[in-house]
């Protein structure tokens, strides 16, 4: 299982009962936050989400719709008890925002909060079974996406077929890694013949908050998910581009440019009230996108 629940699908000002970007990703092993704005933690009881399991959260940039809900959700979580650890990665002075609000109010904290200051592109956690890499986006402020990766499992050993070719459980985990088997005699036992490819490594990226920008398509390439931000359509290109904004079909673009399986959209401006004509308009150059909704999740 590896998801992506979006809870915020909206730009700078809550409108039509959209609210401000927020998304959890989670797999068997860790529920992420990425970004926390505004009703957040609304959003999350309101979809059920596992409050508790959330580890790390990733906080794209410091624009208030992508942090606005943070002081709340940690302060909840003291409420509620949390004694396990919260990891928060993001660009820009959040922890002093965050120290201070915590402060003023003497919030008692029964868990550690630690942060991460991100100040280049790069590896932010490398686990046995998921890695999070950072790259930068082309925003009016310093802004960064995400990438989740969920590495490759190694390869699955047919029992009957070891026994039949007689192989050494001493060289079982060589196997699992891919290598071929050679008896004393010089026989060579291909590792085909008794093992199984694992699926391969599923990827899903975050672009955070950002222009178009043609060097994403190096961080985003082959993911089988991408989230792009389409503030605006495309006839509004070029207040997109004073904004450090995107239009949707320069999200589909870039998309098709990196050979990604799917396309979410999001982030969208309050002056649009229906959403069909950025699923239309990126299709005409994307054709598998989708409006990231909100209390949808999406399979990676
Ligand atoms: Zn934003
Ligand atoms: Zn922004």
């Amino acid at each position: 299982m590896f998801s992506v629940t979006i809870l915020g699908n909206n730009s700078a000002v809550p409108a039509y009962d959209r609210h401000p970007t927020s998304q959890v990703v989670s797999t068997n092993h860790h529920t992420f936050l990425v970004d926390c704005g505004e009703g957040a933690q609304i959003q999350m009881m309101k979809y059920k989400i596992r409050r508790s399991r959330i580890s790390h959260i990733f906080i794209s940039h410091l624009h208030g719709d992508h942090f606005f809900g943070l002081a709340g959700l940690i302060t909840s979580f003291g409420l509620l008890g949390r004694t396990q650890d919260l990891h928060i990665f993001s660009p820009g002075p959040l922890k002093e925002i965050i120290e201070l609000q915590l402060k003023a109010g003497e919030t008692l904290m029964p868990y550690q909060l630690f942060f991460h200051s991100i100040q280049n592109a790069g590896v932010l956690l490398d686990e046995e079974k998921m890695k999070v890499e950072c790259f930068k986006t082309t925003h009016r402020i310093e802004c960064y996406g995400f990438k989740f990766t969920e590495k490759k499992k190694p390869r699955k050993i047919d029992g009957d077929k070891i026994k039949a070719y007689d192989i050494p459980a001493t060289f079982y985990e060589r196997l699992k890694e891919g290598a071929d088997y050679t008896r004393q005699n010089g026989e060579v036992i291909k590792n085909e013949w008794v093992t199984e490819a694992a699926p391969h490594e599923k990827i899903y990226a975050y672009c955070g908050d950002t222009r178009y920008e043609e060097k994403l398509v190096r961080y985003i390439k082959g993911a089988d998910l991408v989230y792009h931000e389409t503030t605006y359509l495309d006839n509004k290109r070029e207040i997109a581009e004073s904004r450090f904004h995107s239009t949707s079909r320069q999200a589909a673009e870039l998309a098709k440019k990196a050979g990604v399986g799917k396309l979410l959209i999001g982030h969208f401006s309050s002056r649009y009230e229906k959403l069909d004509d950025f699923e239309t308009e990126a299709r005409e150059v994307f054709e598998n996108t989708f409006i990231a909704t909100e209390g949808v999740s999406y399979f990676v």
